[in-house]
């Protein structure tokens, strides 16, 4: 048995007495925790984010710089690609930027 299996057999058997403990005390398991946010991950990949300031579903992210997004947010912590396009140019400048599409931008690394 290589190390990495045996290291997945540990956590697993951890999980498990992990989750027997919080049963008896009354507390969601570990493992039905995790199946809740794998539901709510499903959930937002599949209807995507609600705009805080038009209140309509969104699919794309746009991560801007922490300067550009104090400037714009007013308040909001979730704003669509056209709420973010109207704001900037409210500023009333000409600006330019780059879209790039960034790899696994998903609920499951902390970024949404
Ligand atoms: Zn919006």
């Amino acid at each position: 048995m290589c190390e990495l299996t045996k290291a997945i057999g540990e956590i697993k058997t951890m999980v498990s007495d992990v989750d027997e403990m919080f049963t008896k005390l009354g507390f969601p398991t570990y493992t039905d925790l995790q199946a809740q946010l794998d539901a709510a991950k499903a959930e937002i990949d599949e209807q995507g984010c609600t705009c805080q300031r038009c209140k309509r579903n969104y699919r794309v992210d746009f991560i801007i710089s922490d300067e550009l997004w104090e400037q714009i947010r007013n308040g909001s912590n979730l704003l669509c690609g056209p709420c973010i396009t109207s704001l900037v140019e409210g500023r009333g400048e000409f600006d330019a930027f780059n879209i790039q599409q960034i790899e696994q931008a998903r609920a499951d690394d902390g970024q949404i």
